[in-house]
């Protein structure tokens, strides 16, 4: 099985894929040094590991993606790094017809990618957003963790918490 390496790069030229039967296959590796995920947070060493399907609509993409955060534990505040994994698919769709050169209709469903009129297949945004998905939104330095629990509850919790107050309270009156 051949594999192509993407190093800090995330265009693969899909034309030859595109001309190709449905079914046809090909395998990338990626790694991005660094991978902006929004305007305050960014992860370093993704690696992605990527099969390309062609299908009848254009190429399903799917794969695994790893990659490194500097975060805050939720639970002690210490900073610490961590590795985290998402698996991810996703469609793209041709914008151009391969063999006429005749443009081809927009998707109508917004989660459907694009491959530009160049037969440019771009993974960047695909990235982006499992990497966004692959960082928890509420991060814990690890099982050795030495914060006190009660220094942090989850929101629903919290909640929880403050209704069996206000119920005690109502408790107290009656
Ligand atoms: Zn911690």
């Amino acid at each position: 099985m051949r594999v192509r390496h993407l190093e800090n790069d995330t265009i693969i030229n899909v034309a030859q894929l595109l001309k190709a039967p449905v079914g046809t296959e090909r395998y990338f590796t990626v790694h991005l040094d660094q991978l902006i995920l929004d305007s305050d947070l960014a992860v370093r060493d993704v690696d992605a590991a990527v099969r390309l399907l062609r299908t009848s609509n254009g190429i399903l993409a799917t794969g695994d993606l790893r990659v490194t955060a500097h975060l805050t534990c939720v639970r002690c505040l210490t900073e610490f790094d961590g590795r985290f994994e998402e698996t991810f698919e996703a469609e793209f769709w041709p914008t151009i017809d391969v063999l006429t050169g005749l443009p081809l209709p927009p998707p109508e469903d917004e989660d459907i990618f694009t491959i530009d009129k160049n037969h440019h297949l771009d993974l960047h945004e695909l990235l982006r957003q499992f990497a966004v998905l692959a960082v928890p939104i509420y991060p814990v330095c690890g099982p050795q963790c030495p914060g006190p629990e009660s220094l942090w509850q989850p929101p629903e919790e919290a909640v929880d918490a403050r209704l069996a107050v206000l119920q005690a309270l109502l408790d107290e009156r009656a």
